[in-house]
This record gives C-alpha cells, sequence and structure tokens, in this order.
C-alpha cells in the first residue's frame, strides 16, 4: 500500500510520519530528500549558485541553508525557481526510495507538502491530509525559528486547505495535542489495515 501524506506548513506531517513509521510503515521524507539531493549534488549546488548568488554558499564552499531560503522564500518567483532546479532531482530520488522500500515492506508513506503539486495523490492508494488552524502552525513553527511572515510566505507555494481537503481520502485535524493525534492514526491505521487500498 503507497500512502500519500501531506498537508500544510507546520500542519504535523512528520510527527504524523513518525507515529505511523511506530506501525510499520517505511517514510519516503520529500522535504529529507530535498535536502539530500541539494547538498550531495554538486551539478545542483552549481546551478543553485548560478541562479541565487554566491551568498548562498559558506566559506567553505558548502551550500548555507538558511541563506538559500531566505532569498529563494522571498518572493513566489523565486520560490518556483528554487522548485524548478530542485524538483526533478527530489522527484527522481523520491521515486528510487519508493520502490526500494516497495520491495520489503507492506505500506510506504510519501510525506511531502507538495503531493498534489507533483500530482502523486493519483498514484498513491490514499491520501492523507493533515490540518491545523493557521495561529497554531504559526505557533508551532515559531519554536522552529521562523515568523509568521515567513510561514505565510511558505504556505503560498504550497495548496490551499480547500484543496488539500477536495483531493484527501482522510483529513485528520491535528489541533490538539500528539496524544490526540495518535489516537486518531490508530484508528486511521486500522482502517487501513482492513481495507487493505
Ligand atoms: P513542515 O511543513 O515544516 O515539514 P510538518 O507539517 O511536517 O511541517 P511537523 O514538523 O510534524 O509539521 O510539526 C511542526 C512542529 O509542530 C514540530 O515542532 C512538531 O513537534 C510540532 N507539533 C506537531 N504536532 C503537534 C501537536 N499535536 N502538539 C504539539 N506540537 C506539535
Amino acid at each position: 500500500m503507497l500512502i500519500g501524506l501531506t498537508g500544510q506548513i507546520g500542519a504535523g506531517k512528520s510527527t504524523a510520519a513518525k507515529i505511523l513509521a511506530q506501525f510499520g510503515a517505511a517514510i519516503v521524507d520529500a522535504d529529507m530528500i530535498g535536502r539530500q539531493v541539494v547538498e550531495h549534488s554538486p551539478t545542483l549546488l552549481r546551478k543553485l549558485v548560478k541562479r541565487f548568488g554566491k551568498g548562498i554558499l559558506s566559506p567553505t564552499g558548502r551550500l548555507n541553508r538558511k541563506a538559500l531560503a531566505k532569498i529563494a522564500f522571498a518572493s513566489p518567483r523565486s520560490t518556483r525557481a528554487l522548485n524548478a532546479l530542485v524538483h526533478p532531482y527530489l522527484l527522481r530520488e523520491l521515486y528510487r526510495q519508493v520502490k526500494l522500500h516497495s520491495k520489503r515492506r507492506k505500506a510506504v508513506i510519501i510525506d511531502a507538502a507538495l503531493l498534489l503539486n507533483w500530482r502523486l495523490d493519483r498514484e498513491v492508494d490514499p491520501t492523507i491530509v493533515i490540518t491545523a488552524p493557521l495561529a497554531i502552525r504559526i505557533k508551532r513553527m515559531s519554536a522552529r525559528g521562523l515568523s509568521r511572515a515567513e510561514v505565510i510566505a511558505r504556505q503560498k507555494s504550497q495548496p490551499t486547505v480547500a484543496e488539500l481537503r477536495s483531493r484527501a481520502d482522510f483529513v485528520i485535524s491535528n489541533s490538539g495535542t500528539s496524544a490526540e493525534l495518535r489516537q486518531k492514526l490508530t484508528k486511521l491505521w486500522r482502517i487501513l489495515q482492513k481495507s487493505d487500498c
């Protein structure tokens, strides 16, 4: 079973993915893959420097992710440029990991904020959408060092909650505690096991 897990910034996708991993699912984390491809592909790094300038590099010539994020998320245009450069590399690696895990595991979960943008909702069995109100997401992300403005800027390149809901097979509200989230996912997991999508 291939499961899509998506939602807006700070909704709790990765937290949900960690819980589902404890139930036995393999996780393919698009954020993590994005970070890895940028760090491990010299060709991609060269393309990023060409587009965003040497200011995205540390003094030792490695990628300064914070500096890149600051420049790339400053406007929708530069976010689109970043995505156009990174996503082909990211998606290639994502498909590779899905294929690899699918050979060995009964359930594989793709954790991706841009699942719908990549039309992966058409390739997964169920799509699970995690939701939480903007105010809660801002509070959660502020603990991670992101400002309100940064959260709002980043969510502009993501599907709206209405779009997410319209494509979801299951919507899990994560506005309560982590324990509540776990309870909801436990119930959902039972349903998925029975339906064996
Ligand atoms: P991103 O879009 O940045 O990848 P995400 O949707 O994967 O975010 P998480 O990383 O799972 O979201 O959660 C964002 C932050 O909120 C994390 O620090 C996480 O620990 C916290 N968090 C998630 N769910 C809850 C909850 N129910 N109660 C309290 N904190 C939570």
